[in-house]
C-alpha cells in the first residue's frame, strides 16, 4: 500500500500504536490493519439458515412458512441478497465510525472477513459489483462513499469481479423522516438513474453493494434500474443486515 493509504489511516495511527477497533486493546499480529484476532472472532456473522431473499438469519429452525418478516413488504427487483454481519453490536459501532467518524479505513477488515466467509464469497464470486451511489452533495461533505471503498476491496479479493460504477444518486433524500413508508419508499426509487454514458453488459450477473442492509429498499431500487437497462441477473449484497 502507498503513502495515501497510509495517510488515510490517519496520523494518529503513524504515531502510536493502533488498537482493535472492536476489543480497544493493542493490535496482536494477525492479519487485519485496526481488528485483532479476538475482535474478527466477536464480530456478529451471519450463517445459515438465512432468508433467501434479504439475507436476514432465521432465528432458530422454523418449520413450514419461512417467509421473512424483514423482507415481506419488498417485492425487490433483485433475487437475492446475502450479508455477512448482523448490524449490531461491535459491527455497528465500526460502520457508524467509517460512515460518520471520517474512518473509511475500517471498511477494509470487515471486507476481508467478509470475503472469507464462504457464502458471501460465493454469492459475488464473478459477478459485476456495482456500488451504491451517494448524493454529490454528502460526497462532498463526507469526503468519499464508504461503498465505493468496500466494493473495490471485495473486488480484489474475490475472483471474477469486476467494478462497475453505473449508478448515480441525482436527488437527495436526506431529511425523509417525518414522511410514511410508501412516500419513503418512492422518494428512494427515483433519487438514483443510471450515470449518463453508462454502459451496461446485459448478459452479465450484477451484484448491487451497499454497506448496510436496512429495509432493502435502496438495493431494490438500484437493482430496479439495472432490470430495465437489460440486466437479466440482479442480486444484491452488504456487509451487515440491520
Ligand atoms: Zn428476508
Amino acid at each position: 500500500m502507498g503513502l495515501l493509504d497510509d495517510l488515510d489511516r490517519g496520523l494518529v495511527d503513524l504515531i502510536f500504536p493502533r488498537d482493535c477497533s472492536v476489543t480497544q486493546l493493542p493490535l496482536d499480529d494477525g492479519p487485519f490493519r485496526h481488528l485483532s484476532l479476538a475482535g474478527a472472532e466477536a464480530l456478529p456473522r451471519i450463517s445459515d439458515p438465512r432468508c433467501l431473499t434479504c439475507g436476514h438469519p432465521f432465528d432458530g429452525w422454523l418449520e413450514g412458512d419461512r417467509s421473512c418478516p424483514h423482507c415481506v413488504e419488498l417485492h425487490p427487483a433483485f433475487d437475492r441478497a446475502v450479508c455477512a454481519f448482523r448490524a449490531k453490536g461491535p459491527v455497528r459501532h465500526i460502520l457508524h465510525r467509517i460512515k460518520y467518524g471520517r474512518s473509511p479505513y475500517l471498511a477494509d477488515d470487515l471486507v476481508e472477513v467478509a470475503s472469507q466467509d464462504e457464502a458471501f464469497r460465493r454469492h459475488l464470486a464473478g459477478s459485476v459489483l456495482v456500488p451504491v451511489p451517494i448524493h454529490r452533495s454528502k460526497a462532498w461533505s463526507r469526503g468519499y462513499n464508504q461503498t465505493d471503498r468496500i466494493v473495490d476491496g471485495l473486488a480484489r479479493r474475490i475472483p471474477g469481479c469486476a467494478v462497475a460504477r453505473l449508478l448515480e444518486k441525482h436527488v437527495a433524500t436526506e431529511s425523509q423522516t417525518r414522511l410514511d413508508r410508501t412516500s419513503r419508499l418512492r422518494n428512494v426509487a427515483k433519487s438514483f438513474r443510471l450515470q449518463p454514458g453508462a454502459r451496461v453488459d446485459p448478459a452479465r450477473r450484477h451484484v448491487v453493494v451497499d454497506d448496510v442492509l436496512t429495509t432493502g429498499a435502496t438495493l431494490h431500487a438500484c437493482a430496479a434500474i439495472l432490470r430495465s437497462a437489460g440486466v437479466r441477473a440482479v442480486d444484491a449484497a452488504a456487509l451487515a443486515h440491520g
